[in-house]
């Protein structure tokens, strides 16, 4: 099997509310969604959803990349040799993770179809049944933050991802708010976003949140700053994640060597797609390290991508994939395995995800194809 052409297309995603976290608004989502074609009439459907601020691209650096160099180096391989496509995409393009995780996901979407087996297939069979859907609260007034909870709990929601950071005093009277309306038995995440900057603030942070029976804190502190993790562990009695400051197998073997974390936040786009998350959850299951397999707020086909991983995988205790549920209008159709307070993954062959394809036409800003 070999790839005859690749259509890319960028695409605004909208939202049903504006997404707001430490660092950036997003009133909307820009993706790439890609579509490749195999001489034997097979297509398989990837995305990017890049973040410059995580790892410098940006939805224009990653559609030039993905038109100039990444897609016309596919052409004529095979795309079910996904050590190969790795080596290749890696010896051409140094780092540049959310392009090559649209080509990644394209290559097991169009690799499941054709051995018609799911992605999980692929990736050692299905572990997990369901996995409970986190609610993401945005930064907000205390109270108005309480009362999102106070209805998503009645919806039917169980677990909350706190989006916070930005000031100490101000983010700790938003987490006593919330766990007060909702009560000791609903799950609490806290995302600073790496708002609280540096070891000395979060600890002052902890000190306040010791008692509030959060699941655990994530990336309190800069991405790059290793080290002020290390400190902040070493004093806290509350679960650690790193997100932000693991993106590939240079970092996760820093984070091992020096155990940094409790836990670890995977994206596809942070690290290259479906292969090389499957590495980084095998380092961090050698380390003791458990894993959440999270998004950049992706549709259908990347949140769909993230979670064949997720429930292939034992050390994989969570997901936050919430990208379905949060846009207006999606291209693909994975919002009906949402039975909230639990995903669970259909059968289907691939990704298991079909596109409308006029709703992404209308949905396009403008698109190209290389064969
Ligand atoms: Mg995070």
């Amino acid at each position: 099997m070999k790839i005859k052409q690749i259509e890319i297309f960028a695409v605004d995603l909208p939202l049903i509310k504006p997404f707001i976290i430490s660092y950036a608004t997003y009133p909307n989502i820009q993706s790439i969604i890609v579509k490749i074609t195999t001489e034997c009439g097979l297509v398989g459907w990837g995305e990017s959803v890049p973040d410059e601020h995580i790892t410098g691209e940006t939805p224009h650096s990653t559609y030039a990349m993905l038109k100039n160099t990444l897609a016309p180096l596919m052409i004529g391989q095979n795309p079910m040799e996904f050590e190969k496509i790795h080596e290749l995409m890696d010896k051409n393009v140094h780092r540049a993770p959310a392009a090559k995780a649209a080509i990644d996901i394209a290559c097991f979407d169009v690799a499941g179809k054709k051995l018609n087996v799911p992605v999980y297939q692929l990736l050692g069979g299905r572990y997990h049944e369901k996995f409970p859907v986190t609610h993401v609260l945005s930064i907000d007034e205390p109270e108005k933050m309480a009362q999102e909870a106070a209805q998503k709990v009645e919806e039917g929601y169980t677990s909350f991802k706190m989006k916070v950071g930005q000031d100490v005093l101000g983010d700790v009277k938003r987490i006593n708010a919330v766990r007060e309306r909702v009560g000791e038995e609903i799950a609490i995440r806290v995302d600073v976003n790496q708002g609280w900057g540096n070891s000395a603030n979060t600890l002052q942070a902890i000190r306040h949140l010791e008692a509030l029976g959060i699941d655990w804190l994530e990336q309190p502190v800069d991405q790059d700053d290793i080290d002020a993790m290390v400190e902040i562990k070493s004093k806290s009695t509350i679960p650690l994640m790193i997100d932000e400051g693991i993106r590939d197998m240079n970092n996760m073997r820093e984070i091992v060597a020096k155990r940094a974390a409790d836990k670890v936040n995977i994206k596809l786009m942070k690290c290259g797609g479906i292969y090389p998350a499957m590495k980084l959850a095998h380092m961090a299951e050698m380390a003791g390290i458990e894993c959440q397999i999270g998004s950049m707020v992706e549709s259908s086909i990347g949140s769909a991508a993230g979670f064949h991983v997720a429930f292939a995988k034992k050390i994989i205790k969570s997901v936050e994939l919430t990208g379905p549920v949060k846009f207006s209008k999606d291209p693909g159709d994975l919002k009906e395995s949402y039975c909230i307070p639990n995903i669970q993954l259909t059968e289907r062959p691939g990704l298991g995800v079909s596109v409308d394809e006029t709703l992404l036409a209308e949905l396009t800003q403008y698109s190209d194809a290389v064969e």
